[in-house]
């Protein structure tokens, strides 16, 4: 699947919840959001009829996200419904880890293939402040348990923010020193709460890992899905990745799109562009017809974002990360 600027899409990001167990300062207001109406949520039987089209149309790399996925109920008959659609090759799952030790087993069972743990510090105080909860150490358990599946992919994700301490980067750096994962440091995009805080870039990072570890080896390797890219460090089982959207824009590399929770289809993070294709498929829309709808939407994907731009209009989004899933 192509879009108008020649990518190739192959990845979406599925938010099957707008609900959280956690509040992190950037993504949800300590009072929460208001939820999206059950009956507005798209059922397991819309998303799977979604990917089917979304497979013939090419895409086959999904990441289920939120909101918290692991608060809607039994995601692993999700995952293991979208396993079977021939054609798809991996499904991961992107979450806070508050819940995650007691999923393993059953997401290990539906065939799951990676996960992104969210993990901003390792100091439990500062972690309470940012996520408004004290679940460090669930997160904890729960990734050293994801680290006992050899066939499971582990990632963390940590979004620093300018007054990160540089002990707290170096110590989230140190997890791909001692085990297998690889640690990527995503720059905080100013959407929704995300506005509030000043992103760490890429480069600051880098100076304050090399004082500690030494130079840092670009890798080509594609690891992932998407945007990050890698760095190889002497003596790391792991790497350390970046997501760096605003220092180093990645859109002609783009190949994503995301699906929210009430099923808009939505072609980049910065804008309202997309389709409600929860609106659609209630109108009884046939196959032939959601993948028309798919594939044009897909192909008026914007070019770029531009973070930097300090004015506003009414085709940016105004919604949370909460609600578009990251
Ligand atoms: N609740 C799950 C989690 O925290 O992993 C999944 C949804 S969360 C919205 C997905 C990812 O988006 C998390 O890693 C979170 O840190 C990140 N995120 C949220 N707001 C962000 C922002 N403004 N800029 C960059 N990343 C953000
Ligand atoms: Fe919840 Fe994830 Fe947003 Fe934190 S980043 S409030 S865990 S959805």
């Amino acid at each position: 699947m192509k879009d108008n600027c020649n990518r190739n899409i192959d990845y979406i990001r599925i938010s099957v919840t707008d609900r959280c167990n956690m509040r992190c300062i950037y993504c949800m207001p300590e009072g929460g959001i208001k939820p999206v109406n059950h009956k507005q949520i798209l059922t397991y039987d819309e998303i799977i009829t979604i990917c089917e089209s979304l497979v013939r149309l090419g895409i086959n790399k999904v990441k289920l996200t939120g909101g918290e996925p692991l608060v809607r109920k039994n995601i692993d008959i999700l995952i293991d419904q979208i396993k079977r659609i021939d054609g798809i090759k991996s499904v991961t799952l992107t979450t806070n880890g508050r819940n995650l030790k007691e999923y393993l087993p059953r997401l290990i069972k539906a065939g799951l293939d990676g996960i992104n743990i969210s993990l901003d510090t390792l100091d439990s105080k500062i972690y309470e402040k940012i996520t408004r909860r004290d679940a460090l150490k669930n997160v904890l358990e729960a990734l050293h348990e994801s680290l006992k599946y050899d066939e499971l992919k582990v990632k963390i994700n940590c979004v620093p923010m300018l007054e990160t301490d540089k002990e707290d980067i170096i110590k989230i750096a140190m997890l791909a020193k001692n085990s297998r994962l690889s640690v990527r440091f995503i720059e905080m995009m100013p959407i929704g709460l995300g506005k509030n805080y000043t992103y760490f870039s890429e480069d600051k990072i880098i100076t304050i890992l090399e004082e500690a570890f030494g130079h840092f080896e670009a890798i080509d390797d594609n690891l992932g899905n998407g945007p990050a890219h890698y760095y190889s460090v002497p003596a790391f089982q792991g790497k350390i990745g970046f997501i760096s959207a605003i220092s180093h824009q990645f859109c002609e590399q783009c190949n994503r799109v995301r699906l929210t929770s009430d099923g808009f289809l939505k072609t980049c993070l910065q804008y309202k562009n997309g389709t409600d294709l929860k609106s659609l498929l209630r109108g009884n829309l046939g196959d032939a017809d959601l993948d028309q709808v798919i594939s044009d939407t897909i192909y008026n994907k914007p070019k770029s974002h531009d973070f930097n731009e300090n004015h506003e209009n009414e085709t940016y989004e105004k919604d949370n990360m909460s609600k578009i899933g990251g």
